[in-house]
């Protein structure tokens, strides 16, 4: 008989999860099976569950992409994993290795790529798949819940700080101080950069003035805007990580002349942009999407020196909706990360 494994599956967008057992997958040729020891919620997984993108996941599906654990089995032809090896399980699940994306370091913007927890099953599971040459080695001293957090959220906004071009010693502003943008905080500053924290909720500017956030604006009473260009003469850089499109353009409006704004969230919709200040002051405005293995291995590296500690809440699996329903109102403060051992 087939051997089981629980999951979290999703059968019908903007419905419950459902935990059931499901037959746990056999790692084929390339591949390797990891015991998932902690997954991180996503702000994204909550965006697929609700089916909010124009590409849809197909239903039936595991979300989560954020998954630590063991090598629990290796396929055939694996090289460079042997079972008992730590390893995470990032979003971009595999890529074709051969396009011309792939063969110039830009593997995030492969046309042949499967992601996990959307196109492929994830790590809302006991054992998640991974292509051998995707799974990321984790750091000995980084434990496995520390860990998650960085498989995504640190990865996307370490390398989405690198695209928004601020160099040490200049102003980032990061809007959406929430799983992303609390680490994004902590890469900035480990990077030098001086940081202005823009929320909606006060416990996540509290959370980032903690962690070292100059300046916060809480858009919600103050207009951002007028703030950041009278208090800095606007930001070097900017960085949303917001799930709300006002936040995009505001984003924008936050720069000084030759600014780069650094778009990560990714709320349903549009935003505008004031056509003469983009052009007279020469803005920059770039999507950034995830990052690379390379940046992956650099953003864990941060984690794994302690120079970024993701603010968690172990939550147990068993309760990923009330986590999505907390995620949804903007109740979650870091990140919250659910934990397989046990359940
Ligand atoms: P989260 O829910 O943990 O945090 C979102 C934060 O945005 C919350 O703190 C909320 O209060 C804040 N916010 C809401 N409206 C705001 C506004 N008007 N101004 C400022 N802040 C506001 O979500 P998360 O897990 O950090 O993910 C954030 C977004 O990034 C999601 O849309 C997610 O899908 C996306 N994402 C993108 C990538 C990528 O590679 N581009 C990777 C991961 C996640
Ligand atoms: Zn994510
Ligand atoms: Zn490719």
């Amino acid at each position: 008989m087939a051997e089981m494994m629980k999951a979290a599956v999703v059968r019908k967008f903007k419905a419950p999860l459902k935990i059931e057992e499901v037959r746990r997958p056999d790692p084929g040729p390339g591949e390797v099976l990891i015991r998932v020891a902690a997954c991180g919620v996503c702000h994204t997984d909550l965006h697929a569950a609700e089916g909010d993108w124009p590409v849809k996941p197909s239903l039936p599906f595991i979300p989560g992409h954020e998954a630590a654990g063991h090598v629990a089995a290796v396929g055939k032809g694996v090289s460079g994993w042997k079972e008992g090896d730590r390893a995470g399980v990032p979003w971009l699940y595999r890529a074709c290795g051969v396009c011309d994306y792939c063969i110039s370091g830009w593997e995030t913007l492969c046309p042949d790529q499967k992601n996990t927890g959307y196109s492929v099953n994830g790590g809302f599971a006991q054992y998640v798949l991974a292509p051998a040459a995707f799974a990321a080695p984790l750091p000995d001293s980084l434990g496995f819940v520390q860990a998650a957090p960085i498989l995504c959220a640190g990865v996307t906004t370490y390398k989405g700080l690198k695209e928004s071009e601020v160099r040490p010693g200049q102003w980032v502003v990061i809007s959406g101080i929430g799983g992303l943008g609390h680490v994004a905080v902590q890469y900035a500053k480990a990077m030098g950069l001086r940081v202005v924290a823009v929320d909606i909720g006060a416990a996540q500017l509290k959370l980032a003035s903690d962690l070292g956030a100059e300046l916060v604006v809480n858009p919600a009473t103050t207009d951002p805007v007028a703030e950041v260009q009278r208090q800095i003469g606007g930001a070097h850089g900017a960085l949303i990580t917001a799930v709300s499109p006002k936040a995009f353009s505001q984003g924008i409006n936050m720069l000084r002349s030759g600014g780069t704004c650094s778009l990560v969230g990714l709320p349903p919709g549009e935003f505008s942009m004031p056509i003469v200040e983009v052009v007279l002051k020469r803005l920059t405005v770039r999507g950034s999407i995830v990052g690379t293995r390379k940046d992956l291995r650099e953003a864990l590296q941060f984690a794994a020196e302690g120079k970024v500690v993701a603010s968690i809440e172990v939550a147990p699996f068993a309760q990923v909706n009330s986590v999505f329903e907390r995620l949804r109102a903007g109740k979650v403060s870091g990140r919250v990360v659910l934990s397989m051992e046990g359940t």
